[in-house]
């Protein structure tokens, strides 16, 4: 992040705006909408500018700015028409300590302005940090239809409402009462008087605060395969809810940005054979943040009843009377054999597939190999990487055929998502050659259904 986004409290300040020409004129509409008082130099204004100066909307200074015009201002437009005046201006300005935006050039500004959507109180910036003007157009449009030009009234009302809200304990209690306000009463209101509004939030506070504190709860929520496209809806409205986040390492940064900003993050991290935080401990961590009340979701990667040790964590909640339930999520086995074009079963092939971890609490995990080795057998493995020479051994022992195909998908569903092809008599050293460095899924018994180069133009597709 190149620039860093805030809002400048612009009430009581002066902004100030070199030119009067029609680049002037874009920014001094935009700059009108704040309350700001703004000063603007040009020695030839048009007719709009000097039409607002009428209006006292602006205070015109029908000359050329020059040296200490700019000082204490909080922001300065260099809008002349001509690039050297702009060069110019845009030096006194820095030379008195003012940051400073060159319109229609990056290079030479302090800052820029983002595309906004209105709906004042609340206002939404959009930048692309001068990348693609257009891209940031096409979503601030996006999000003009989503958001109802009624949504700034509803905010401010409920900006006059922030000080009796503040009854209501800090946290959980709080967002739910503003959620019910702004999601389901709120827009039945905007009709009514503001009178009426105010009675009826008066009511609905009453409400909450006779409502007792809401218990704990612990929420197992799956957060898929790594891209967060693959979250299911109850997935990211859990993560919006969340007062505690207790994540895998598995799971993807995208995935965690969509939290709850106040969140409080825990990583507990659990690798196959490194560093890790003991079961013991997280079982300890879910009990203690439900015990205060918090709702905590556990979030872990793919599907949470899937090589999870999700019945441990449970067993730690029941016994003292923590409630739960189970958010599933979309597991490596299903987005890997999206990614190479297969199905895990197939009329004639397969009627069975099976999901197996090569590890278990002694280290490589024994399996029936003489069923898994059968011709048309499908077979998930997880974990397996390090096992790929153990599975190849057992394989090979038990009967199947050295050509038996292989597919190992790595980081699937992210942008470094690879596909690896091979076959049972290779799979150890070609694995040991691919060098993986991220969670893959290994597939016994199932080829990549196109060329490699069309899987990976289909995903950037
Ligand atoms: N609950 C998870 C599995 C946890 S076990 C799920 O349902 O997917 C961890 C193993 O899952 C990894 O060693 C790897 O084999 C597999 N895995 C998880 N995420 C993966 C991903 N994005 N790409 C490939 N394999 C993945």
């Amino acid at each position: 992040m190149k620039y860093f986004p805030i809002f400048i409290k612009l009430d009581q300040n002066r902004v100030v705006v070199s030119g009067g020409g029609e680049t002037a004129v874009a920014k001094l509409r935009l700059l009108l909408k704040s309350s700001t008082q703004i000063e603007v130099y040009s020695d030839t204004p048009s007719q709009v500018v000097e039409d607002w100066a009428t209006k006292g909307l602006l205070t015109l200074n029908r000359r050329a700015l020059t040296s200490s015009d700019v000082a204490g201002a909080t922001l300065f437009y260099a809008a002349d028409e001509d690039p050297k005046e702009a060069a110019r201006t845009a030096a006194i300005a820095r030379s008195e300590g003012v940051i400073v935006n060159v319109v229609d050039n990056l290079e030479a500004s302090d800052f820029i302005t983002p595309a906004i959507v209105d709906r004042d109180p609340v206002t939404i910036a959009i930048g692309t940090e001068g990348a693609a003007p257009v891209l940031a157009r096409a979503i601030k449009a996006k999000i003009e239809e989503q958001l109802p030009p009624s949504l700034g009234m509803l905010a401010r009302i409920g900006k006059h409402f922030r000080t009796q809200a503040a009854k209501l304990p800090q946290g959980l209690a709080q967002r739910k009462f503003w959620a019910d306000y702004y999601f389901k009463h709120g827009p039945k209101l905007l009709n009514a008087q503001p009178e009426a509004a105010e009675a009826a939030l008066d009511g609905l506070l009453k409400q909450h605060l006779n409502n007792a504190p809401a218990a704990g709860h612990v929420s197992f929520v799956g957060a898929g395969p790594g891209d967060p496209e693959l979250l299911t809806l109850k997935a990211r409205n859990e993560l919006h809810e969340a007062d505690v986040v207790i994540y895998d390492r598995l799971v993807s940064a995208p995935i965690l940005e969509l939290c709850r900003r106040e969140a409080l993050m825990i990583a507990v991290g659990k690798e196959g054979f490194g560093r890790s935080t003991s079961q013991e401990d997280i079982n300890a961590l879910l009990v203690e943040h439900a015990r205060r009340g918090a709702q905590v979701v556990r979030l872990k990667g793919g599907d949470p009843t899937v090589f999870g040790r999700l019945d441990e964590e449970i067993d730690a909640l029941e016994p003292v009377g923590i409630s739960w339930h189970i958010v599933p999520g979309i597991t490596a086995a299903s987005a890997s054999v999206a990614a190479i074009g297969q199905s895990l079963t197939k009329r004639g092939r397969n009627q069975t597939v099976r999901y197996l971890t090569a590890h278990d609490m002694q280290g490589f995990a024994e399996h029936d190999w003489r069923s898994l080795a059968r011709e048309g057998e499908v077979t998930a493995v997880y974990m397996g990487k390090r096992a790929a020479r153990f599975i190849q051994g057992r394989m090979l022992m038990h009967g199947a055929h050295p050509a038996t195909s292989i597919s190992i998908v790595e980081n699937t569903s992210r942008p470094d998502q690879r596909i690896l092809s091979t076959k049972l008599g290779q799979l150890e050293a070609d694995l040991t050659k691919a060098q993986l460095s991220g969670p893959a899924l290994v597939f016994l018994g199932l080829a990549p259904r196109m060329a490699q180069e069309q899987l990976q133009q289909e995903i950037a597709l």
